[in-house]
This record gives C-alpha cells, structure tokens and sequence, in this order.
C-alpha cells in the first residue's frame, strides 16, 4: 500500500532532504535529448515501485489541484459503478462489499481530509490522500470493536483506487511545481513535454527514447536540456535527489558532489558563450561563400516558439507539427481554432513561408492520446506500422477536412504551404487531391477566400516514396525529406527505442542514398526538395546534406547559427565533393570519417567546440 507509513515522514524535515543526504555519489548513462546541463532536484513521476509522487504546490495551483482530485473520485465512483452493473445472479455480499465501497468513496472523512491538506500544506493530492489515510488510520487504531477495525482495509481499498485514478486517468503531467525540478519518468507523452514550458521545469530525464523521439524533439524545441534512455531511473532515482543532467553528453550524476557542481556549471557556461558568439550570424544571408543560397528554416510544435524562429533568423517555418495542437486539448479543436492558429503563424511570418504539416499522429504520438473517446480504443500491435499520419487522416474524413478547410483559409493572409505525412503510395496521394479539390470548391461556393495556387507537398519518409519519387514529385508542388522515420523504416530500427538507439545511424550510406535519389528526382521535375529530419540541425552531418543539393534544411530554430555559420565557410564545390565521395562510402564509419576530415580543415577550432 502506498502512503501509510510515508506520511510519518511528511510531517518533518521531508524524506527528500535525508535520502539526498545519504546517497553516494552515481553518474549513469543515457542519450543526449536535448542539449544544457542543470543541476536540481528531482519529481519522479508514474514511479513503478510504490513510491508516492510528492511535490510542493504554488498557491495558485491550488484549486486546480482540489478540481483534479475530485474528478478521479468522480472517475473512481463510474467504474465502480459500471463493475456492479455487470455483476448478474444472487451476488448479494459482493453487490453489498461493493455498495460499501461506493459510499466510501463519498465519505467526508477521506475527502474533506485531503481537500485541505492540499490546501493547507500546498502538497499535490496523492500525498495529501496518502496523509489523510494515515490520519484515519490513527482514528481506527483506538476502536475496541474488532469488526469495524477490520473495515480500514476497506477504507486502504478505495484510497487505493483514487491514486490509481490520480497516476493514470487523472492529470499526467503534475502542474504548479512551487520550486524548479528536474522531472524524471519511464517517458512521457508529447503533450506532457509541451506543457513542462509552462511549469517550473529545469529539465527531465527518461528511461525510454532516443535521439529522435517526439520527447527529445519536443525538448530541444523548448529549450529544455534532456537526458534519454537512462535504464531504470525511475527506480534509482528518488524524489528530491539531487541530480546534474548533462543534454550534452548524456549523462546524469546522482547526488553530485560540490566539485562535480562546478565543473559542470563550468562547461555549461562555456557551451553557452559559444552559442553567443554565434548569434551573429543570426542577421547574415544563409549562403556559401561563391553565393549558393540554401534556405534554413524551423521546426516547431506549438505556435509560442515563433518568437524563436525571428530571434534566430529562420528562413521560414519548414515544419510546423501540427498534431500538438490536438494532443493538449480536453476535445479536438474545431475549425475556428485551428484557422487561428495557422492564420497568426501566416501573418506574424508573411512573406517568408509557413509549412504546415496535417495531423500526424501514430508512432510514439499515440492516437490515443487524442482528445475524445473515438480514438481510445485504437491500441495497434505496431502504431508505427499502422494507422499512422495521413492514413488516420484519410480514414477520419471529417477530422481531416475540418483541418483542411482551416489551412485553406488561412492562406489567404500569407504564404502557407501544406504537407502531407508519410505518403507511402500515389493512390494516398490522389485521395488528398481529390479531398482538397472538394474542399476549395466547397470555400468558394462559400465565398470564403483562399490561395487557390497553395503549394502542397509531401514527406518523403517511407522507402516506398523514395523508390517512387519521380512519380510523386509530378504530382506535387515540393518535397520535404522526414529522415526520423526514412531512417527507422529503411533500417528496420524503431526511433523511440534505446536498446537499439546505437543502430539508428543517420549517416548509414543507404540513408544518405536514399536522400540523394530523392534531391534528384525532385529536381528533375523542377520541385524544390527539404529535409526537415533532426539531422538537418547537426553541424556535424549538415555538411553532407548540403552537398547532396538539398534545397532548404528545417531544424530546431537554436541550431540555425550553427549550420549557417557552417554555411558562410563553405563553397558549393567542396560541398558537392564531400557529397560524392560519401555516397561511395560502405558504411556510416567511413563516411564519419570523410566529414571529421571535412571539418577539420573548413572549420577549424569552432568544430571541436560545437
Ligand atoms: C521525420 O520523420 O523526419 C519528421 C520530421 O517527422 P516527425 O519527426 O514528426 O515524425
Ligand atoms: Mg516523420
């Protein structure tokens, strides 16, 4: 049972600050998420063990936190509710025990309890329950009568059913932290990481994921430094340990000591001056020194961070994700909201493009997680291989032409352009046509304006697309190349997977070829290709990609800099040798071997530094 012999501990010095005190010194390892180190301490969240998640509430979180405890009493009360009704036959004692258990659930003693403890010691409510369970505890502890002492287990039953409620059906994301914390979780969903912006969040940690899952894409967008892949943290990690979390290198060190501190505020602080040194190249055109221009645009998930995507002097927004506007709402936006939303990315941006990418969910965005119960029961063996992007789209007609008709509108107050997701055959390709077709008709029989020369494009990031490129690139007006998923479904690695996250190699010469075939199919037809994959941001791997003739490269607003800076020290004619000679490359080895040397001698010291 969680809680009763925990709650002794609330009421000192808290059970955090000894265990943080007692505990040797650990550094573990995991994958860079998202780069910055912070040193803080940690909130375990969904802990497998019985462990209580505990954490101080601001004032103002409050309330919200008393509403969400009543709602998991509410949801605790219906299933009860549904379980007796399912119960058939002369079942008196158990319909009776389950009565009970109903009423429970209703009791002051239990309720009020924990409403003001919530209130009264600013404490989230799986704590306050587990408090107010130890208090009643007490209270049937000093009863003579036997019969009724035995009912706490009854009582300990349905406390445990709330935090059941609470940790999973309940809020997933705990909001109003009262100090910063490191956030640590077996993982979390993409609209959990999108809603850490808004809290006292520092950074957070994982023990599933990789480089290019959704968490660690999402993380870098915010800014938020991040540790993935992190075996077993949620059980070797505490609530209130103090953690460092290196985003660099991967690393977390628990219970660091003081020297450890400093040195890596040290490093952090030196990795931060270069990143002001390059800011000035925020205001220089993104070309090589002979004059070859290469748009570099963002990637975003949620219309706050365009006031990144100015500061760093984004030639655009390359890929606007556009499923995380669903994931956070309780129901799914309406065409209203949604036009919104594109209409403000238009305008704030106008003339520069604005892509925006129709719902993809699937993979590890579940379509689950989407508001409303039509999509709860959508559990796939595979979601990787499943009812993903625009094939959901393409079989929730409605959903689909409600986003649709919003894009649409929107582009008639600036330069938006379309995308489509995981477009794996022309047949797909055809039904969008038709589906869009239908929709400008309907807009204009509404008098309802819109660009009727909208560009539409398409994700190339199945095999199957890229072995059909020129086919495809006839029937649309760019490509985008998703290297994330090219990767994860040309070499059979799946991208959220740590055990495997060694595997997925971006610079895999079949990956590399794979975008080299698409560049030039693309421009046979005289349509411009983009790559907007996670390795269009890495100085590391840009310069391959520049070389191979890509058109526009979209990355996490931050690393615009960077690959310009990379950019303005480069001629076209290098790059195109590299490109070359990496394409005969026999694996990923070689072929990091050729861009070490790249760097080395058109980068210099700023290479070793970035
Ligand atoms: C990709 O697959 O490379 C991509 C940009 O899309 P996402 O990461 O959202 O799947
Ligand atoms: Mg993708």
């Amino acid at each position: 049972m969680a809680g009763v012999e925990e709650t002794e501990q609330v009421k000192g010095a808290t059970r955090e600050d000894t265990q943080a005190a007692d505990r040797e010194p650990e550094t573990l390892y995991g994958i860079s998420g998202s780069p910055g180190i912070v040193v803080g301490r940690a909130v375990v969240l969904r802990p497998r063990s019985d462990d209580l998640v505990r954490y101080r509430l601001e004032k103002e979180a409050i309330q919200a936190e008393q509403e969400r405890f009543q709602e998991a009493v509410d949801q605790a009360e219906q299933e009860l509710k549904d379980l007796r009704s399912k119960f058939e036959g002369d079942l008196s004692d158990t319909l009776t025990i389950m009565d009970s258990h109903i009423r429970m659930l209703r009791d002051r003693m239990i309720l009020d309890q924990t409403a003001n403890l919530i209130e009264q010691k600013q404490i989230n409510a799986e704590w306050a329950l587990s408090r107010a369970l130890y208090l009643v505890k007490k209270k049937f502890d000093h009863i003579a009568d036997e019969y009724i002492r035995d009912r706490f287990a009854d009582v300990e039953y349905v406390v445990n059913l709330l935090q059941e409620q609470l940790s999973e059906h309940g809020q997933q994301f705990p909001t109003g932290f009262a100090e910063p914390v490191i956030v640590v979780s077996e993982d979390f969903t993409p609209a959990d990481t999108v809603r850490m912006q808004s809290e006292k969040v520092l950074g957070f940690l994982t023990e599933k994921g990789g480089t290019t899952s959704h968490t660690a894409i999402v993380a870098r967008s915010l800014g938020l430094p991040a540790v993935v892949g992190v075996e077993n943290i949620t059980e070797r990690c505490r609530t209130g340990d103090m953690i460092i979390l290196d985003g660099y290198d991967g690393r977390v060190c628990l219970s660091p000591t003081m020297d450890q501190q400093k040195l890596y505020q040290e490093y952090d602080r030196q990795h931060r001056a270069f990143s002001e040194e390059l800011s000035w190249y925020i205001h220089l055109a993104s070309e090589t020194l002979d004059g070859l221009r290469v748009r570099l645009s963002a990637n975003i998930e949620i219309p706050n961070e365009i006031e990144g995507v100015t500061y760093y002097g984004a030639d655009g927004i390359g890929l606007f994700r556009s499923e995380f506007g669903y994931f956070q709402q309780k129901h799914l936006p309406d065409e209203e909201t949604l036009f919104s939303v594109y209409q403000d990315l238009v305008i704030a941006l106008d003339p520069q493009p604005v892509t925006i990418r129709t719902l993809d969910v699937g993979g590890d965005k579940l379509a689950i997680q989407l508001p409303g119960n039509k999509f709860k029961a959508l559990h796939e063996r595979n979601p990787a291989l499943g009812l993903r992007s625009i094939r959901l789209s393409l079989r929730e007609k409605t959903l689909f032409v409600t986003q649709l008709r919003a894009l649409l509108r929107a582009s008639a107050f600036g330069r938006l352009r379309i995308l489509l997701p995981l477009i794996s055959l022309l047949s797909e390709l055809k039904q969008v046509q038709e589906i869009i077709g239908q929709v400008m008709m309907d807009l204009t029989d509404e008098g309802v304006p819109f660009d009727p020369d909208i560009e539409i494009g398409i994700m190339v990031e199945v095999p199957s697309a890229v072995t059909m490129a020129d086919v495809l690139a006839a029937e649309v007006d760019f490509f985008s190349i998703g290297t994330n998923d090219l990767i994860q479904y040309s070499l059979a690695i799946d991208r959220g997977n740590e055990y495997v996250a060694k595997m997925y190699d971006p610079l895999h010469p079949a990956v590399l070829r794979m975008i080299s075939r698409t560049v030039e199919a693309g421009h046979a037809q005289g349509i411009e290709v983009a790559l907007c994959g996670e390795m269009a941001g890495d100085v590391f791997m840009a310069p391959v990609l520049l070389g191979l003739g890509l058109d526009e490269l979209s990355m996490r607003p931050s690393a615009i800099p960077h690959v310009k800076r990379l950019l303005r020290h480069s001629t076209s004619r290098r790059l195109t040798d590299l490109a070359k000679q990496i394409l005969k490359c026999g694996d990923g080895m070689e072929t990091r071997a050729l861009l070490d040397c790249y760097l080395a001698s058109n980068a210099g010291e700023w290479r070793e530094r970035s």
